[in-house]
């Protein structure tokens, strides 16, 4: 898949109620490096994300690791950007690279001894409670049907494909919404 393309991230806040989007050139081997090249374009601060997908009797499993190296509080002292030295980076990179894709993609493997096994030999590591993942997307047929209705009649004539129906596909989910022309007005 890779080639000539680009990497388009997107970050969905909930809290924030923001959405934005970064895009970059697709570089590096894989996904994980083009994702770390991101960071490092755009934020700036040192970052290592490892990615690995891998099929387990018949399902596939997909596992990520961020690591990222986050200010210690940055009033009175440097922006964490635009220091070129991150004195404890380097280590702390190598313990998280050295992570295993079948210790991403493992299922029986709890995130906390995970952590323990990359950072047992640290001072001091601190987790905090993990939050649940599920799958999910908040395009809304609702929504996208009210967006169709606003576009002048000749504009959504042109809309309409070979099978009579105006089709709009969600860019992150990939759902597909079928409209019939006729129930917009
Ligand atoms: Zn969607």
């Amino acid at each position: 898949m890779f080639g000539k393309g680009y990497l388009a991230i997107t970050f969905d806040q909930p809290v924030a109620k923001e959405r934005y989007q970064g895009i970059v050139p697709l570089e590096g081997r894989n996904l994980g490096e083009a994702a770390q090249s991101y960071f490092a374009q755009s934020e700036q601060i040192p970052s290592l994300v490892r990615l690995a997908a891998e099929k387990r009797g018949g399902y596939w499993f997909a596992g990520g690791l961020l690591l990222q190296h986050l200010p210690e509080g940055e009033e009175g002292r440097d922006r964490l950007h635009t220091r070129l030295d991150h004195p404890d980076w380097p280590h702390v990179a190598i313990l998280g690279g050295s992570v295993k894709a079948e210790e991403l993609t493992d299922p029986e493997l709890p995130l906390d001894d995970l952590i323990w096994r990359l950072f047992h030999d640290e001072e001091e590591v601190r987790t905090l409670p993990a939050t649940a993942l599920t799958r999910g997307c908040r395009c809304d047929p609702v929504y996208v049907r009210s967006v169709i209705a606003r576009f002048p009649e000749d504009e959504r004539a042109a809309m309409v494909g070979d099978d009579g129906m105006i089709r709009v596909d969600c860019a992150f989910c990939s759902s597909s919404f079928a409209i019939e022309p006729g129930q917009l007005a």
